[in-house]
């Protein structure tokens, strides 16, 4: 069946609280829109873990820094309909800027210290964006389950906080990235990628699992593990690097000696567009 197409927020709370009267299990995936495999792999985990899936598409402006890419991120809300209606997809929240901050709307969320290194360093403000409209999400959808890829993984360790922080009822639910063939993780943003900066991308991941294949041959030393990734980079002349580093899963804390707890992370320019990517060292 084709999914409801809501953009009130008031509409879409009565749709919700209907279900939870009638006993059903909410999910929620939030997501920009521009939607890929990866985003239909968070849909899919909610259809096994819930009986109504619900995907919220808005590109939130106030997650986006003055020189980002807010203006020309890809958008096509009917080709997004168009997937999720074959995924089985029960409701689409797609609300308009003036509706999620209508004239007067002043108040934020101060993010966790996990938001402060990476990211939150380098996109000042960008969590604040974040934490606060996935709040309001929270709100509108009061949902069992909230399904978040680990794509974006600092961002599930600033969601996963606020929510221990705030005493919210929810469950999050972080699922793998989803990968092209070579190894390239899907973004929405890899389609302002050309077709030689493409093939320059694969080397970003490339450099993540050469980390993983020499800890599983028993290297630790974080300064010899990065440097090995950094070759890569620079092998594929990527040289405008914003971070490559080897940091503890839980708090994102650098650490010199890799442990089962660790996490690669690495943020990179190709051309003009900034990608990131990380693998999980267990
Ligand atoms: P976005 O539309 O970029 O805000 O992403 C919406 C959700 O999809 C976030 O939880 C992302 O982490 C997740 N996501 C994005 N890309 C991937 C991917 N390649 N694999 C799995 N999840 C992803």
């Amino acid at each position: 069946m084709a999914p409801v197409l809501l953009t009130d927020p008031a509409q879409i709370l009565e749709l919700v609280e209907e279900q939870h009267r009638q006993g059903k299990r909410v999910g929620l995936v939030p997501t920009m829109g521009a939607l890929h495999a990866g985003h239909l792999s968070l849909v899919q985990q909610s259809n096994i873990d819930t009986d109504f899936t619900v995907v919220t598409i808005f590109v939130n402006p106030t997650q986006f820094g003055a020189d980002e890419d807010l203006e020309k991120y890809p958008q096509d809300l009917d080709l997004d309909i168009r997937q999720l209606s074959t995924h089985n997809v029960d409701a689409i929240f797609a609300p308009t800027r003036e509706t999620m901050y209508p004239p007067g709307s002043s108040t934020s969320i101060l993010p966790p210290e996990v938001a402060k290194p990476f990211e939150g360093q380098l996109r000042p403000g960008h969590f604040e964006g974040v934490a606060t409209i996935v709040l309001k999400l929270f709100n509108l959808i009061p949902a069992n389950v909230a399904f978040f890829g680990q794509k974006d993984y600092q961002q599930t360790r600033v969601i996963g906080q606020m929510i221990e922080d705030l005493n919210i009822p929810i469950e999050i639910k972080i699922c793998p990235v989803i990968r092209e063939p070579d190894g390239l993780a899907l973004s929405s943003r890899n389609a302002y990628l050309s077709p030689a900066e493409r093939e320059q991308a694969v080397a970003l991941s490339k450099a993540l699992f050469q980390i993983e294949s020499l800890v599983q041959e028993g290297q630790r030393d974080c300064a010899e593990l990065l440097m090995a990734a950094k070759k890569i980079l620079a092998d594929a002349s990527i040289h405008e690097i914003d971070y490559v580093a080897l940091v503890d899963k839980q708090n994102l804390s650098p650490v010199r000696q890799v442990h089962s707890n660790a996490i690669a992370m690495a943020a990179v320019y190709i051309g003009g567009t900034r990608l990131i990517d990380n693998i999980i060292l267990s």
